[in-house]
């Protein structure tokens, strides 16, 4: 075991220095977009995209040794813990598959996780490629989230938006015709208290990478199209590997 690891390692090692990899974290509060943002962009550069979310309901899926003690503390209502993260991306980081490099979705959301992943990058003598931070005025996150309607009927659940994507009759799916509703989440009371807390909890993270570099805020607005947020972070990402 021990010196499969040597070895993969040393494989490793070889590979990145003639292929350098890409690795991105992608950061956003709510409806900044980066979920779309990754999910087109990591296929489009040949990364792997994690999301630490997706990553342990996976693991209790497969129902490993982590997986059941992930579900354990879960079912407890608790937060797991940083070492089991840190364990899980490592372990997706580390396989074949991903040497090309990766975009981490919502990781890191502590200092603490932000000085581990330069640790791991430093420990297999690369970096990360760049911190991207997807910057959105208030008014405009507060239209984009508050406009959103889903419908009621559950085993449908189509979602609208009353501005960009609006149903052909106000209030009703074009698929069921079921009425349509807006979850208390999308509320625009309740969307300003998250993004009061997402900008308290990021702060850290944003002075962090202010300090050791590789910050990018890339500024975006509702008159942006998809298509232009993402060919903004592509460039980003493409002119930082070269740095
Ligand atoms: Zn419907």
């Amino acid at each position: 075991m021990k010196i499969t690891r040597f070895l993969i390692g040393f494989a490793r090692s070889l590979v990145f220095l003639f292929r350098r990899p890409i690795y991105v974290t992608l950061m956003g509060g709510p409806g900044a977009g980066k979920g779309t943002v990754a999910q087109t962009l990591a296929p489009e550069l040949g990364l792997a995209h994690l999301s630490t979310g997706a990553l342990m309901r996976r693991e209790v899926e497969k129902k490993t040794p982590l997986g059941q003690s992930i579900e354990k503390i879960m079912k407890a209502g608790k937060l797991v813990p940083d070492e089991i993260v840190f364990k899980l991306l490592e372990q997706e980081l580390e396989r074949p598959a991903n040497w090309r490099g990766a975009i981490l979705d919502g990781f890191p959301r502590t200092r603490a996780q932000a000085e581990w992943l330069t640790a791991l990058f430093g420990k297999w003598h690369t970096r990360l490629t760049v911190a991207v931070q997807l910057e959105v005025p208030e008014a405009d996150i507060i239209e984009r989230l508050s406009g959103r309607r889903v419908c009621s009927n559950t085993s449908c659940g189509t979602t609208y938006h009353v501005t960009f994507n609006p149903p052909k009759t106000e209030g009703v799916c074009d698929k069921c015709q079921s009425a349509l509703m807006q979850r208390a989440d999308d509320k625009p009371e309740v969307v300003l208290a998250r993004l009061v807390e997402y900008r308290a909890a990021q702060a850290p993270i944003l002075a962090y990478y202010g300090e050791v570099g590789g910050l990018w805020s890339i500024h975006t607005t509702n008159k942006n199209t998809p298509a232009q947020v993402l060919a903004n972070v592509k460039s980003a990402v493409l002119a930082s590997s070269k740095r």
